[in-house]
């Protein structure tokens, strides 16, 4: 069997009283397409935090294409690609100096070609030269994605990509991290939306209180839970 993109194993994390995570274990192959589902509080972001390094673990281990985040971060942050959740980037930055900076940031140099491939297919080229503080929440969200991928990682991550985002932009994000699967890339996507799961998802992880309480093939789970049901325990 071919090493896994995610091995996730026994992850607890606690924020003084709260248990945000209660020892999770998932293991995501590579070139999946797996949801990660689960109402708010749920642990989604705390587990995406760790998984990047953001978050330390109090028990249990994240790997990365083999790497392990804590013992070897960089090997494993370079393997990973992370869309999180809030919009936060220094207003008077333009796009492609934010670009610059994130590939700097993986000590690439002269990133500007594959820059320009990644803003084209976001549909970004024309605001390439734009300050952030000038472009709107779907455009800053698409930066989000392109500063995940300036350094070409095979495991994406992305935290609620269409939340807030109008149902337009939301297929058009929706094509574009489909086309990311269909070139190889292993995709994570947590997400509040049954139907985002449902049509993009290969496999689903359903976490709850910091536990995963369902984890199958997309068809298996909606067989198991009417649709109905399902809907009422995702929101
Ligand atoms: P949502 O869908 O609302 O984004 P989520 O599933 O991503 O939720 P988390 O953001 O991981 O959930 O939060 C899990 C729990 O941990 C929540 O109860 C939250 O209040 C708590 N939590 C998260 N970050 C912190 C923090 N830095 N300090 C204290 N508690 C936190």
């Amino acid at each position: 069997m071919s090493l896994p993109a995610i091995r996730i194993s026994g992850v607890a994390k606690r924020y003084g009283t709260l248990q945000a995570l209660g020892g999770v274990d998932l293991e995501i192959g590579q070139g999946e397409f797996f949801g990660l589902l689960g109402p708010n509080g749920a642990g989604k972001t705390t587990l995406i935090s760790a998984l990047s390094g953001l978050v330390r673990p109090d028990a249990g281990s994240l790997e990365i294409m083999g790497h392990d985040v804590v013992a070897d971060y960089r090997n494993a942050r370079r393997n990973l690609g992370v869309v999180p959740q809030e919009l936060v980037f220094d207003p008077f930055f333009s796009v492609r100096e934010l670009l610059r900076m994130q590939s700097g940031y993986f000590g690439i140099r002269n990133n500007d070609d594959w820059i320009d491939e990644i803003l084209a297919s976001l549909d970004l080229s024309h605001k390439a030269q734009a300050n952030m503080r000038a472009l709107s929440g779907g455009m800053k969200r698409r930066v989000l994605v392109a500063q995940a991928l300036v350094h070409r990682p095979p495991v994406i991550v992305l935290d609620e990509p269409t939340a807030g985002v109008d149902v337009e932009l939301r297929q058009g994000l929706w094509q574009f991290i489909r086309k990311l699967n269909r070139d190889g890339h292993t995709i994570v996507l947590t997400t509040h939306y049954l139907e985002e799961a449902e049509t993009l998802c290969g496999r689903i992880a359903m976490l709850k209180a910091g536990k995963v309480v369902a984890l199958d093939t997309t068809g298996n789970l909606l067989r198991r839970f009417a649709t109905h049901s399902l809907r009422v325990r995702v929101d």
